[in-house]
């Protein structure tokens, strides 16, 4: 599937690894900083914060109407300054917080020389 869509498989699973060739690349850290640090080494991402896609479902993400951050009892009350997303297929709400913040500072740490 990743050769016939034109995409690179991750995957800690060295069997699959190896079949998929050129295509796939063997994950070998279990810790997701070190993974990061891994693909990022390969050239292959350029490590941020985006919430481009649904974490549960993998659906693109588009920026939330009002009505759908309003509907959604988890929202956080206050909106000021935060970025809503929404997951057309999960009907669920994304939004940048502190828990964004706190990955994004990790994530520079973790790569930082
Ligand atoms: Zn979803």
């Amino acid at each position: 599937m990743a050769s016939k869509d034109d995409r690179i498989l991750l995957t800690r699973d060295r069997e699959l690894a190896r079949r998929g060739g050129a295509q796939a690349v063997y994950v070998v850290s279990e810790d997701v900083m070190e993974q990061v640090r891994q693909v990022a080494g390969l050239g292959l991402i350029e490590p941020g914060i985006r919430m481009s896609r649904c974490s549960l479902c993998n659906t693109r993400l588009r920026p939330a109407t009002m009505r759908e951050i309003q509907e959604a009892r988890y929202a956080p009350r206050s909106t000021r300054g935060k970025e809503f997303s929404w997951c057309p297929a999960c009907r669920k709400l994304y939004w940048m917080g502190s828990h964004g913040d706190h990955l994004e500072k990790r994530l520079k740490e973790s790569l930082s020389p």
